[in-house]
């Protein structure tokens, strides 16, 4: 089995599984009785919104939408308006697309196969794993951006990630899974929260780390990241802002909307005209007749 350096793969998981039973959030899909669908939601809304904005949104989602069932039966304009503003509200068609082909495919239970979870729509490589490993403890590696850093720093000793996830990175997050389903589960959700609250982006608190006798990236003395430019997080003024506040006049009007409502929310015309048809093709709003719009029926 693999290690870092010198620290062999076992006493790793011991050392996170420990940390994790004494410092993990009590999040409602980490819940015993969270059901699979209930997992699922919420790693389509953690996938680019931070927990605090996902808890509400998460609760009235379920609370709407129980089932896959409840959530395939409602149009997927209503899933875009559930969504809010929790930001890429493409993953609200997604999720709405993945609820219809659960209940055509799978009798409206999700399923537990990876295979059959990857084949779902909008369900990418890491949502199949986290479901998987947290709704029904199989063992898979769960690499999101908490993960990556954390592998990244104390198993290759540096201080970022890729920016896309490599092949190095997969191989390093096999060779470390533990053998025994139940305990992978575990050390992947462990991970994930060292990543979230310890081994954070911009300032990781090493002196509260469990791993830093074992940490590569402090071992070396923490040298600086060397790779390609990170991408920045700039919202204010992008086309993405504009698509917000475009899509906030839609979810709010219950209906169709003339254009000049829309045309009231931006005053660039081509940036906001260049927003709204992008809108459009991604099929988050649907035109009515040239001058009205709203979301997908
Ligand atoms: S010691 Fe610091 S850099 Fe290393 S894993 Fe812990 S928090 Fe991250």
């Amino acid at each position: 089995m693999a290690t870092t350096s010198v620290t062999p793969a076992p006493l790793l998981h011991g050392i996170v599984l420990d940390w994790y039973r004494e410092n993990a959030r009590d999040l409602p899909w980490r819940a015993p009785d969270a059901s699979p669908w209930a997992v699922m939601v919420s790693e389509f809304m953690l996938q680019q919104t931070p927990v605090k904005r996902v808890l509400p949104a998460y609760a009235a989602w379920l609370e709407r939408w129980p089932t896959p069932a409840a959530l395939a039966a409602d149009a997927p304009g209503e899933a875009v308006r559930m969504w809010g503003r929790l930001g890429y509200p493409r993953r609200a068609l997604r999720l709405h697309a993945a609820a219809a082909a659960i209940v055509e495919r799978h009798g409206g239970e999700v399923p537990a196969d990876h295979a059959e979870l990857l084949a779902l729509p909008g369900v990418g490589e890491y949502t199949a794993a986290a479901v998987a490993s947290f709704a029904f403890r199989q063992r898979h590696a769960v690499l999101d951006t908490n993960v990556r850093r954390v592998f990244a720093r104390a198993v290759t000793g540096e201080e970022y990630p890729a920016q896309a996830t490599t092949a190095a990175e997969r191989r390093t997050a096999t060779e470390l899974l533990p053998d025994h389903p139940e305990v992978a589960a575990a050390w992947a959700v462990g991970v994930m929260e060292l990543g979230a609250l310890v081994c954070t982006a911009r300032g990781p608190e090493c002196g509260d780390c469990p791993l830093r006798p074992h940490c590569a990236w402090d071992r070396a003395g923490r040298p600086p990241y060397q790779g390609p430019a990170r991408r920045g997080q700039s919202y204010e003024g992008t086309d993405r802002q504009v698509r917000g506040k475009l899509l906030a006049v839609l979810r709010e009007a219950h209906g169709e909307v003339p254009r000049q409502r829309l045309d009231a929310v931006w005053p660039d015309a081509v940036q906001r005209s260049r927003a709204l048809d992008g809108l459009i093709i991604d099929g988050l709003v649907e035109p009515v007749g040239s001058e009205r719009f709203r979301l997908p029926a």
